[in-house]
């Protein structure tokens, strides 16, 4: 065992308002943990009212003059972000690693999804361009444009500390907003190092801030008079939570919550290229992705030979430290979500389903007191099970067996997450179906994680999302924006005298 760490020997993560780390007013605070070891390695504020009130009043002050800076200004400070961030990738990467627990390869490749968000909002200028119509009536002209909305805040998850942060902060700010980030208080260092690298990049003071915390400091940006937006990325409750007090603040909202994704594999696939990408799509980062695949719908024929070779794959990963390169999977988060994906499993064989691979009770050699869990896989699951119906958030994958395709587009339409979904066959005919009677946001066609890219928007349906526009991509440019039309007309010799009715303009 570990000694318990002294926490009074480690630093305290800052917040940064108005361009520059300053401690936090509130005494409260939690501990950060480095999961593969289990040791608190930082201390975390978690800000209150008053701590809310200065990170929301320095985005107040600093908005009218990033309003008022041409698109193509804030478009240039965004490719010096751009820039930084690219430089310091890996320096990005090991703090995602150090907080979250995921492989360093894996931490890298998300930290380049978050830099492709940047490079989509340097392109501003043109994402703002309105519409324009001559000669809507005699004389009379008819314009749009879109305009910032003012201080926007974001709430973001611990399984991405950098690339759900770059979702939001970087579109809202480009469209001349202000922004109040506040990250999952497990994972704030990221935050706190993009914040400087953008402060390097000439961002003025004030346009963009961090806040820690939990509950109350979320509470109190959803109650701030003076945040215009939310966008939220966590857990379904949550979401609903979030989505719901913003409707009755009278603010702007886009939440994005929790995700059992499906793949569906048919009999005419090639099996070894599904296996082989359902493994990563399940295991990945522990299974702690919002798109992970958590349940295989097997249709006819092929289960069997399907777990077999989920089977032997899975029982190869190699688990350990995330900063470790021969690690496939790295630890969970923290040691109770360690024991509540445990207890799943527990559940699953409890209800009768099949246990083909058990992950439970893994040590992993010189980090006993790290969060480690192995791979587990369960066949013959049923839809009442609570290892189907919940979101686990870790290494376990379902399969359930099915025998058509329309009973696997029905399964799947019924479940009440609906972030993500894969189809694995060789039938165009079959692919064309899936893509166009599934009710969910994301799809992949032999692609297990069908995740947009940048300039495409991210969000899933009924209780994946909570609000009418994903994030970023075209949907993230008009959530951060209003729009305005403007109809014109210059007095002059031809001009049309208003009467009393209704105007025509004809
Ligand atoms: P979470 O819902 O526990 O926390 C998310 C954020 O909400 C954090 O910043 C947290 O501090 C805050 N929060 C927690 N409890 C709160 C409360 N009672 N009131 C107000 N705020 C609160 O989620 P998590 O555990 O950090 O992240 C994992 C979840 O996020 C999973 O459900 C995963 O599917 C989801 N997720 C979804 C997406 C997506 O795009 N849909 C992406 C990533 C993660």
């Amino acid at each position: 065992m570990n000694k318990p760490t002294d926490i009074n020997a480690v630093a305290t993560v800052p917040l940064w308002i108005d361009g520059k780390a300053q401690p936090a007013t509130t005494t409260r605070t939690a501990g950060v943990t480095n999961p593969a070891t289990g040791r608190i390695t930082r201390q975390v504020p978690l800000a209150d009212g008053r701590d809310i009130d200065a990170a929301v009043g320095s985005a107040l002050r600093a908005f009218p003059a990033w309003r008022d800076t041409p698109p193509l200004r804030r478009a240039r400070i965004l490719m010096r972000f751009r820039e930084l961030l690219d430089a310091h990738r890996d320096e990005l990467a090991r703090l995602v690693t150090d907080e979250h627990g995921k492989t360093l390869s894996d931490a890298a490749g998300s930290v380049q999804r978050g830099i492709e968000v940047v490079e989509f909002a340097t392109g501003i200028p043109h994402l703002l361009k309105g519409e324009h119509s001559e000669d809507v009536g005699t004389g009379v002209d008819t314009h749009s444009l879109r305009q910032p909305l003012g201080v926007c805040a974001g709430i973001t998850p611990f399984n991405f500390p950098v690339m759900v942060p770059l979702w939001m902060f970087p579109v809202a700010i480009a469209c001349g907003n202000t922004f109040v980030l506040k990250p999952s208080e497990k994972v704030p260092s990221a935050s706190m190092r993009m914040a400087e690298l953008f402060k390097e990049a000439g961002l003025p003071d004030g346009v963009f801030n961090v806040v820690h915390g939990d509950k109350a400091a979320v509470d109190a940006l959803l109650h701030h008079p003076q945040v215009k937006a939310v966008s939220f990325v966590g857990s379904t409750p949550i979401a609903k939570y979030i989505y719901e007090t913003c409707a009755k603040e009278g603010k702007r909202v886009q939440a994005l919550g929790g995700a059992k994704n499906h793949a569906v594999v048919l009999a005419d696939a090639d099996l070894d290229f599904a296996a082989d990408a359902l493994i990563g799509a399940a295991y990945g980062s522990a299974g702690e992705r919002c798109m992970a695949i958590s349940a295989v719908v097997a249709v006819d024929s092929v289960a069997d030979q399907l777990v077999a070779k989920l089977q032997a794959a899975a029982g190869k990963l190699n688990i350990g430290a995330g900063h470790d390169k021969a690690a496939d999977m790295g630890p969970l988060i923290t040691r109770a979500h360690r024991d509540r994906v445990a207890g799943y499993v527990d559940q699953g064989v409890a209800a009768g389903a099949r246990l083909v691979l058990d992950g439970r009770g893994l040590k992993v050699h010189g980090h006993e007191d790290g969060f480690f869990i192995g791979a587990s896989l369960f066949d013959h699951v049923r839809t009442d099970m609570s290892i189907y119906r919940d979101e686990i958030f870790g290494p376990v994958l379902v399969l359930l067996r099915v025998k058509s395709l329309d009973e696997a587009i029905a399964l799947i339409n019924a479940n009440p997450y609906a972030n993500g979904t894969a189809v694995f066959t060789r039938s165009g005919g079959a692919a064309r179906r899936f893509e166009r009677e599934i009710e969910v946001g994301m799809v992949g066609i032999n692609v297990p994680i069908p995740v947009p890219i940048a300039y495409y928007s991210f969000g899933g349906w009924r209780n994946s999302l909570f609000g009418d526009q994903h994030v970023h991509g075209p949907e993230g440019v008009r959530f951060y924006t209003r729009g305005k039309v403007v109809t014109t007309r210059w007095p002059d010799d031809k001009a049309v005298p208003s009467g009393l009715n209704m105007p025509t303009l004809g």
